[in-house]
């Protein structure tokens, strides 16, 4: 149950139907691995500590630069060259003392992942390469996590809810292959705040939909910053896919 100053905090959000006391209850009770500290993490960390999700984990080994200041906008200029994953959660702290914010300086890798999405109730992939982007979704898929991704490049971005408790659900692989070619990070290609802020605000939106119980997932949104059009393309399990293709079949 929550306190006089913990319903306060939450009034707001506690009015609308589709979260209610049960809603507030779940996010209490969640634990939410977001992977890469960036841009679009900066937006989904803040929406999820002030939402009052239970515990948030932070992974990352890079540290504030001046040039991630116009889109990472938890960061304030005194914190460059902390690192990502503690200056956010300094941050957090102090919008909501009530969340348990983690900060793990780390690469995330399969041995890191194995542990941290056991761990977790629901993973936002906001990292900014494939190999990665790979890990978490194997083990997404491992441990039947819902995975909020996310992406964002130039004028660009994508967003994806994998539900995979349900076994029909379609995984990140199933959508992209197992490819891990072709990364183009943002200080190569450039980025526009807004456009990974929108990303990651709607990540942190699907976290809260999905932990309150709502049935997301099997649609890729794709949303282009210079005409602000959104378009919907439905995704489908690949039955020959390599990463959540034999998981399914019960081994
Ligand atoms: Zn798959």
């Amino acid at each position: 149950m929550f306190n006089d100053e913990q319903l306060e905090r939450y009034s707001r959000q506690l009015m609308v139907d589709e979260l209610d006391l049960a809603g507030q209850e779940a996010l209490a009770a969640a634990r939410v691995l977001i992977a890469g500290c960036g841009g679009l993490a900066n937006p989904a960390a803040l929406y999820l500590a002030g939402a009052g999700v239970g515990r948030l984990v932070l992974a990352d080994d890079d540290r504030v630069e001046v040039s991630n200041l116009h889109r990472q906008v938890a960061f304030r200029g005194g914190q460059v060259n902390q690192f990502k994953a503690e200056a956010l959660r300094d941050q957090l702290q102090q919008l909501n003392p009530e969340v348990d914010v983690r900060a793990a300086v780390v690469r995330v890798d399969d041995a890191w992942l194995e542990v941290a999405v056991a761990e977790a109730t629901l993973v936002l992939d906001c990292t900014d390469n494939f190999v990665t982007r790979q890990a978490i979704n194997r083990a997404c898929v491992r441990y039947r996590k819902p995975l909020v991704s996310g992406a964002a490049i130039r004028m660009d971005g994508q967003l994806a809810v994998f539900d995979l408790r349900a076994p029909e659900a379609p995984c990140y692989a199933c959508v992209y292959g197992e490819g891990t070619d072709g990364d183009l990070a943002c200080n190569q290609a450039g980025i526009v705040g807004p456009v990974v802020g929108t990303v990651g605000t709607l990540q942190a939106l699907a976290a809260i939909r999905v932990l309150s119980g709502a049935q997301l997932g099997g649609k890729l949104h794709l949303f282009d910053g210079r005409s602000l059009d959104w378009r919907q393309v439905t995704l489908r399990q690949d039955p020959g896919c390599a990463v959540c293709g034999t998981n399914h079949d019960g081994e």
